[in-house]
């Protein structure tokens, strides 16, 4: 769906570094030097941007 605001777990704020995560990805750097660079250094702050699935646009067609 879209990237939580924050982490789950530790409640660190994540968001900010999805659009750049996307970009870093694109460009053909390697999630850990990306996740690195933004300084995630908690699994679960890293879990949350990594496995975050962009699912906005498909949902939003249906409605309820
Ligand atoms: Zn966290």
């Amino acid at each position: 769906m879209m990237i939580p605001i924050r982490c789950f777990s530790c409640g660190k704020p994540v968001a900010q570094f999805w659009d750049d995560y996307k970009a870093g990805l694109k460009k053909g750097k390697k999630p850990k030097d990306l996740l690195d660079s933004f300084g995630l250094e908690r699994f679960c702050c890293r879990q949350t941007v990594m496995t975050n699935a962009d699912l906005i646009e498909h949902v939003a067609k249906f409605k309820v």
